[in-house]
């Protein structure tokens, strides 16, 4: 039996059978040092531009892991890389939830990705409630023996935003259970992040990806920072190459300083473009939720009105079937030209 005192926090609430677990020896894990590899079946024959293509891509890249720390100023030994905040979360969930005992907190409306991922592993899901305007309620009791409890700051689909003291109070109440806090957005809300955090608490988990500040959905990388404790168990859990190679190169460049003063030129221009699209919302009669992020939820009297004009007009927006969002409409902010033709054609219908 796992005497269960001498485990840390990570280890307690892990999956009992990980702790025994000797994780797949990737071809780059397997130290080693020689000219000739021959250790991995892989090709001798690279047929790209791309140096090493024919070669396994280390399980995490040092490079993207530095320029991620240097980024985020959170130190190398606390982060992994993978295919998106989704592949995180659905890592968690793997590596801490015990398939049809165990349970995660939600607080919705929310993304709908962390009951998702918990389904697909038969793993409860405590779905609670945020606030009339969007908060934590101010007794998160309710999520006591779940595993993990999610915590999305900017909340997705709400554009809200929790103050540092509120999730460092739950980060105290709750100090046997992980609270994952996902900045997907934080890049348009940095002074919300709780990434400083990380060194006091073992219990936080922090989720980051490039897929919206930094303009690479569609390369799938994302981070997940924690306690080195949280990351060894993460560990034994993960795919043994989740970064393809031109993805970390890619990956690199986006947060090189050149890439990062433009993602910041880009967060201004997104988060002006967004006021002039609340502005007009707002002046159109809807009741627009005030947003942290790269969207805005606007209510709106007769939603289906709404719903069907910008359909017809072509334009691609977000409805709920979430009680509380049937009225509502979540509209990504976008680049001028388009916000103007955004703007142009809600005048058309509402007026
Ligand atoms: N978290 C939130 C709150 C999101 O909105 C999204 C993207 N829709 C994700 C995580 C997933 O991001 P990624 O593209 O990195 O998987």
């Amino acid at each position: 039996a796992i005497e269960m005192s001498t485990l840390n926090l990570a280890e307690r609430l892990a999956r009992p059978e990980l702790l025994n677990l000797e994780p797949y020896q990737s071809a780059r894990r397997i130290g080693g040092r020689g000219d000739i590899w021959i250790n991995a079946n892989e090709s001798p024959f690279n047929r790209t531009e791309l140096a090493r293509l024919n070669r396994y891509p280390e399980c995490q890249p040092p490079e993207l892991i530095e320029a991620y720390s240097k980024y985020s100023k959170v130190p190398a030994a606390n982060i992994v890389c993978g295919r998106g905040a989704d592949e995180a979360i659905e890592l968690l969930i793997r590596a801490f939830c015990v398939p049809g005992r165990d349970s995660i907190a939600i607080f919705g409306p929310t993304y709908g990705m962390y009951s998702i991922s918990a389904k697909t592993f038969n793993v409860g899901v405590n779905a609670l409630s945020l606030t009339e305007d969007y908060a934590l309620p101010a007794d998160v009791s309710g999520v006591k023996g779940c595993k993990l409890v999610f915590i999305c700051n900017p909340n997705n689909p709400t554009g809200t935003v929790l103050s540092v003291e509120r999730i460092e109070q739950v980060l105290q109440q709750l100090p046997e259970q992980l609270v994952v806090v996902d900045e997907a957005y934080i890049e348009f809300c940095p002074e919300y992040s709780v990434a400083n955090l990380l060194a006091s608490y073992p219990n936080l988990v922090i989720l980051r990806t490039l897929s919206k500040a930094f303009a690479l959905a569609g390369a799938r990388c994302g981070f997940l920072m924690a306690n080195t404790d949280v990351i060894n168990i993460i560990m034994l859990v993960i795919a043994p190459y989740p970064v393809p190679l031109p993805v970390s190169t890619l990956a690199v460049n986006a947060l090189s300083d050149a890439g990062i003063s433009n993602m910041l030129a880009d967060v201004e221009l997104l988060k002006a473009q967004g006021k002039r699209l609340g502005d007009a919302l707002t002046e159109l009669g809807a009741n627009v939720v005030p947003s942290g992020a790269n969207f805005l939820l606007a209510y709106f009297d007769d939603v289906a009105t709404v719903s069907n004009g910008l359909k017809e007009a072509g334009i691609v927006a977000r409805a709920y079937r979430d009680p509380r969002l049937v009225d509502a409409i979540r509209f990504s902010f976008t680049n001028e030209a388009e916000t103007n033709q955004i703007i142009a054609v809600l005048r058309n219908i509402l007026n």
